[in-house]
């Protein structure tokens, strides 16, 4: 069963063909590749094509017991949304983080469940490790997430094909990519993330490592200095908020095909 056969009532907009609404401020040469207009599915994300001056944050390979919840702290004391891209093994670790990153108005994407080059595994290990990871998203919040992002970027077409096809997750990428995990130090973070800005851009980092943290003050300041708001990436990509989506049980998700 395909995952939009679970959507409830108006949610159904965010998955399947409808994900592109008719007229939304979406081209082609900004967020997708040429399958997605073939298809009127989307299928890879890597910015939205806007001139409101937003952009969505996301971090991946999450939740961290200690940096998570400090970044959590200087996201809420700000109003900022953010999309945190979890692995799903640290969902299962720490389930009250995320319940914490969505009852604060975050989003969450899978990342999958032990953080492997996708494009290494057959089709059933790749929706394994997708499945796993959004039944335990489910289990800590009661939610199921609606995109997905490769570790490492690294997914085949045919496979970004293939999960929006199977799953309805398109596959988000980023346009804006401090390499953070580099360690290059906070202050090089922060003017990566402020001088790559635009609008519609998605913003990469990752929520495990302290000086990303340590970079966020001065790069949520200051990308708020230049005028840019904050969605999560389902905004971002026009939808409503991912956590007022309705969804059935689970366990339908994981079911054969
Ligand atoms: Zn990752």
């Amino acid at each position: 069963m395909k995952r939009r056969d679970l959507i409830l009532g108006s949610g159904a907009a965010i998955a399947g063909a409808s994900i592109l609404a008719p007229g939304a401020a979406l081209s082609a040469g900004a967020i997708a590749l040429p399958d997605d207009l073939a298809t009127e599915r989307l299928i890879t994300v890597t910015a939205v094509k806007t001139r409101r001056r937003v952009v969505a944050l996301t971090f991946d390979d999450g939740p961290h017991p200690v940096h998570t919840p400090q970044l959590l702290d200087m996201l809420k004391a700000r109003r900022i949304r953010a999309t945190f891209y979890v692995i799903g093994r640290n969902v299962a670790r720490y389930p009250d983080i995320v319940k914490r990153m969505v009852d604060e108005g975050h989003e969450i994407g899978n990342h999958t469940w032990r953080h492997p080059f996708l494009s290494k595994l057959g089709k059933a290990s790749v929706l394994r490790e997708l499945d796993r990871t959004s039944e335990a998203i489910y289990k800590a919040v009661q939610r199921i997430p609606v995109t997905m992002r490769p570790p490492y970027g690294a997914m085949t077409r045919s496979q970004r094909q293939m999960v929006a096809a199977e799953r309805d997750m398109p596959t988000i990428l980023w346009s804006v990519d401090p390499e953070d995990w580099r360690r290059p130090g906070s202050d090089v973070v922060a003017r990566r993330i402020l001088s790559g800005a635009a609008p519609g851009a998605i913003i990469l980092s990752h929520d495990i490592h302290g000086p990303t943290i340590r970079a966020m003050p001065a790069t949520l300041d200051g990308l708020r200095a230049q005028g840019f708001r904050f969605q999560t990436v389902s905004m971002i990509l026009g939808h409503r908020d991912w956590t007022k989506l309705r969804w059935r049980l689970p366990r339908v998700v994981a079911a054969k095909n």
